[in-house]
């Protein structure tokens, strides 16, 4: 059975070519590779050029759509297959059932908004698949450094920082993909957060009025 890639990516085209050049990239690599499309279903964009290009090497694209933004976005009608959800939240739910890994391209909110879903969803082990940041003319260096930072201070923790894959090569992405193992398991960590909170309780308890 093929493996299914869910590309996260803007609907818009972005301000430099290179961004829908390494959208091209990505697609044949998936191609090459024997990857199912799973996307937004839009025709603009990103979403439209890796779509097409899908299709163009004759790759398998389903496109996943809430009935609410198909009449906004405007749906992509030559894809393989495309599903209409009710809300935007079912949307992602089916976008990650359909699929067994995510990679994001350069996007706005909508793509941050489902990268940080999937991230989540990773930390509580409520589905866990590889996550891959395609960091196009270091496009996500920013938000990369701010997860680190996050780490750093002790918000995220390091093993689901490390647990993302980040590269600007489409080869080198998916061979990370394969080779992918999850962080470990979150009841280790819930417990390390419980025993960290109740230590600086009781010290707070214990110091002197
Ligand atoms: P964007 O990255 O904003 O260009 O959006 C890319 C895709 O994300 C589009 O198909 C949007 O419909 C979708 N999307 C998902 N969640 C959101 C959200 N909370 N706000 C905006 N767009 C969203």
């Amino acid at each position: 059975m093929n493996k299914s890639a869910c590309i996260f990516c803007g609907s818009a085209i972005g301000n430099r070519p290179q961004y829908r050049q390494k959208a091209i990239d990505l697609a044949i690599e998936l191609v090459r590779n024997n990857y199912t499309l799973v996307y937004g279903g839009s025709d603009i964009g990103l979403m439209r050029v890796i779509a097409d290009t899908v299709l163009s090497e004759g790759g398998y694209v389903k496109g996943v759509m809430p009935h609410l933004l198909a009449n906004r976005e405007i749906v992509h009608r030559e894809i393989s297959e495309m599903i209409f959800t009710d809300t935007m939240e079912e949307r992602k739910r089916v976008m990650g059932e359909l699929s067994d890994c995510f990679i994001v391209m350069p996007g706005g909110i909508g793509t941050l908004d489902e990268l940080f879903e999937v991230m989540t969803w990773n930390q509580l082990e409520i589905s866990v698949k590889p996550i891959a940041i395609y960091n196009v003319e270091g496009y996500w260096n920013d938000l990369i450094k701010q997860l680190d930072h996050a780490s750093a201070e002790g918000f995220i923790r390091q093993e689901h920082r490390d647990a993302i894959i980040i590269s600007e090569d489409p080869a080198e992405l998916l061979s990370k993909i394969a080779g992918w193992h999850p962080a470990s398991s979150p009841k280790e960590w819930v417990e390390k957060l419980k025993s960290d909170t109740a230590e600086l309780h009781t010290n707070l308890q214990n110091q002197p009025k």
